[in-house]
């Protein structure tokens, strides 16, 4: 009895102190194993008197079981700080920077065009396109510009053929959409267009918005009404408008618009060579030899057109300085405009 006593305190405590799952798996062989210390114990029972078997043998069982219970719960305890361990060692430092993902944004232009899209949309104006590859008769014939005509020498034009040629203006969208709808029609057209022209301030490809209203008793009141709110929803500004009376010959009247400067508000600036005006877009009442070439009464009819270039206006909301960074495609520009 003093041997199992003493037994008892050693394995416990040893059980109690084991430091991992592999000693913890030799304590229970070396107590419990088939030739374990406790086994040994148990094999004796049979051997006692039997007045002294009855009292061994609750002890020795009570042993068993008591051991049996300890390396359970040290096993327990030694799995729990495995997994402490582990989560310590695979530990994730949150506030590392992370590696984020960037995404894109409009190109400015395209962000321009669909502002505009949308105020003449709030005005009734449906939006058309045509081809970029346009016969000479849409380019210039139909929008009274004959072969020989003066005005083909303000167009530095690239030919594609004797026939065709890259569109010089968005203008040619007014005679499609004239022959495929019948009035009363307000339309707008955005657009590339194309000029053999490249310096600071002009490039071989830019962006044009044609405007088109055909109806009856349309007047010139009509065009400068909605010229005039679409500019000052345009720059969200009370911006003065001014027309002037000019020359194209698709319109008569035609008429040069400026705008009160947006920089300065009319003192005079850099950007508005200090006039206090900046020059915006060409206007005017459609010519009734346009008319005649796409087949509208212009006896019954009359309508305006208007065309603005789409980097100017880009350029005069946004404050940007040089037309080329709407063509470089630099990532850092163009993030600027989501
Ligand atoms: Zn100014």
């Amino acid at each position: 009895m003093e041997n199992l006593e003493s037994l008892a305190r050693e394995s416990v405590e040893a059980v109690n102190q084991a430091a991992d799952a592999d000693s913890l798996e030799r304590l229970r062989v070396l107590y419990l194993g088939k030739k374990g210390l406790v086994t040994e114990q148990l094999k004796l029972i049979s051997t006692l008197d039997p007045e002294k078997r009855r009292s061994f043998g609750q002890a020795v069982n009570a042993l068993k079981q008591e051991l049996t219970e300890t390396i359970r719960s040290r096993g327990e305890n030694l799995a729990g700080q495995a997994i402490e361990a582990r989560l310590e060692a695979e530990r994730i430092d949150v506030t590392l920077p992370g590696r984020h993902a960037t995404s894109g944004s409009w190109h400015p232009i395209s962000r321009t065009i669909a502002r505009m899209e949308d105020i003449f949309a709030s005005l009734g104006f449906d939006s058309a396109e045509g081809p970029e590859i346009e016969d000479d008769f849409y380019n210039f014939e139909a929008l009274n510009i004959p072969a020989d005509h003066p005005a083909r020498a303000m167009h530095d034009t690239f030919y594609v053929d004797d026939k065709s040629v890259l569109r010089t203006h968005t203008s040619p969208v007014q005679v499609r959409y004239m022959l495929e709808h019948k009035p009363p029609l307000q339309v707008i057209a955005p657009g590339r267009v194309y000029r053999c022209d490249s310096d600071m301030t002009h490039t071989p490809m830019f962006h044009q918005v044609e405007g088109l209203a055909v109806g009856e008793g349309i007047t010139f009141g009509h065009l400068r009404g909605v010229l005039s709110y679409f500019l000052r929803e345009f720059f969200e500004t009370d911006l003065k408008v001014k027309f002037r009376p000019s020359y194209f010959p698709f319109t008569e009247p035609s008429a040069e618009v400026d705008i009160s400067c947006v920089f300065c508000g009319g003192p005079g600036c850099r950007v508005c060579k200090h006039t206090g005006w900046i020059e915006i877009l060409g206007c005017g009442m459609v010519h009734p030899e346009v008319f005649r070439h796409v087949g509208v009464d212009y006896e019954k009819y009359t309508g305006y057109a208007f065309g603005m270039g789409v980097e100017r206006l880009t350029l005069l909301r946004y404050g940007v300085d040089d037309l080329r960074l709407f063509f470089d495609n630099d990532v850092s520009f163009l993030a600027q405009f989501q």
